[in-house]
């Protein structure tokens, strides 16, 4: 049984993320909408903790950290974030304040439950030690019943409705909020009439893709469905630069859906590319079609035509600021002409990370040797990757 976490840790872990200036000031703005866009599911789906997390996140990314990127010093800039915080400051601060009454009522009744508990186990003592005392019940199961249904009840409304991050849509739905969390201790169909163990507050969730991976560090990485045809249609896109010894990329795009990331859409953006390097163009209409569909940035997918399958120091240095983005991005390589012929990868964290955030030679996109082993990882048997068939995906080539 998972205990409530006090709001102090859920505040260390809001403001416990890596806001690194490598990653573009627009990036960070869409970074900024996903993880509101993430808290609003979370909220929906009733996981009030990583939605109290996620939205004390957002509000500390816009105060405190998007205004300290070197880029927010520009007029156009520093006006995108002055405009984020009018619109939709207030409605993140009513949000955070609605979860944390729900979230203090549960660090409550776990702290009832446990009283209740040592109470018991000592009726439970003294009844060995006077064996014709029959125990007071805890709970009246009659009671016990009716909260469980209310507690139902009240999830079911919380489900309801579409889950909006527009901010011109974006009002706080008329719902009762549970006076009881959102999922009680299962009841046994037929009460014995026996004493059980008193209702204790939870955060899991039945309905939720569990977590199975992890990064090194012990980050947990919610698994991520990547449609198996996905690297057939990106090739088909890709060949007329394959042909040529050219690379081509694109943005693997997509969902979140009760704790897992979905890939829905692949974005080929406007680009440059050489027989080993490929660079987007244009960001802006990149990100303006991405975010008016409200996806999120899972990954990147890009070709070696002639080389084999792996991470070169050039991709180590894209694919950080990705991960940095969503601990959960991934890297596509697909080389034609080599078997393996598809590879998917993560940098290791450590070492990975903070190694290619350390590194200079980074800049500019120039190669360079990295001394260190084990800098990346298969996100993909093993890892968080999981293929899914029969599912296609939406494709936009902006070129
Ligand atoms: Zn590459
Ligand atoms: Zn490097």
């Amino acid at each position: 049984m998972l205990q409530p976490r006090q709001i102090k840790t859920l505040v260390k872990a809001a403001t416990d993320y890596d806001f690194s200036t490598e990653v573009s000031f627009r990036s960070w703005i869409h970074v900024a909408a996903t993880i509101r866009q993430q808290a609003e599911i979370y909220r929906a789906e009733g996981a009030y903790e990583e939605a109290y997390i996620l939205f004390y996140r957002y509000a500390d990314l816009l105060l405190n950290n998007l205004p300290q990127h070197p880029a927010a010093k520009g007029t156009k800039n520093s006006e995108a974030v002055r405009q984020l915080v009018n619109k939709n400051l207030d409605d993140v601060l009513g949000r955070l304040e609605q979860l944390k009454a729900i979230l203090l009522e549960w660090i409550e009744a776990d702290k009832r439950a446990e009283a209740e508990r040592i109470k018991s186990e000592r009726i439970k003592t003294e009844r060995v030690s006077r064996p014709t005392v029959t125990p007071r019940r805890p709970v009246d199961d009659q009671t016990r019943e009716a909260e469980y249904a209310q507690a139902l009840a009240s999830l079911a409304s919380l489900k309801q409705g579409p889950v909006s991050t527009s901010s011109s849509q974006f009002t706080i739905p008329d719902v009762s909020y549970p006076s009881v969390p959102h999922v009680l201790t299962p009841l046994s169909p037929k009460s014995t009439g026996t004493p059980t163990a008193p209702i204790v507050p939870t955060t899991a969730k039945n309905t939720e893709h569990k977590i199975t991976q992890y990064t090194e560090n012990g980050t947990p990485l919610r698994t991520t469905f990547l449609p198996r045809s996905l690297q057939a249609r990106f090739l088909d896109l890709a060949a007329s630069n394959t042909v040529l010894n050219l690379e081509t990329c694109g943005i693997l795009c997509g969902k979140l859906n009760r704790n897992a990331f979905f890939i829905t859409h692949l974005v080929i953006p406007a680009q440059t590319s050489t027989a080993n390097t490929c660079t987007t163009q244009d960001e802006e209409v990149m990100f303006g079609y991405i975010d008016s569909l409200d996806l999120f940035i899972l990954g990147w997918i890009h070709t070696h035509p002639t080389q084999s399958c792996f991470m070169s120091s050039v991709d180590l240095h894209t694919h950080s600021a990705y991960q940095i983005m969503l601990p959960e991005a991934i890297a596509v390589v697909c080389a034609p002409q080599h078997e393996p012929s598809v590879g998917v990868f993560r940098l290791t964290d450590p070492p990975g990370m903070d190694i290619i955030k350390e590194c200079k030679e980074g800049a500019g996109g120039k190669f360079h040797l990295h001394e260190e082993t084990g800098l990346y990882a298969s996100a993909y048997n093993p890892g968080h990757v999981k293929l899914l068939d029969h599912i296609d995906v939406v494709t936009k080539d902006l070129r």
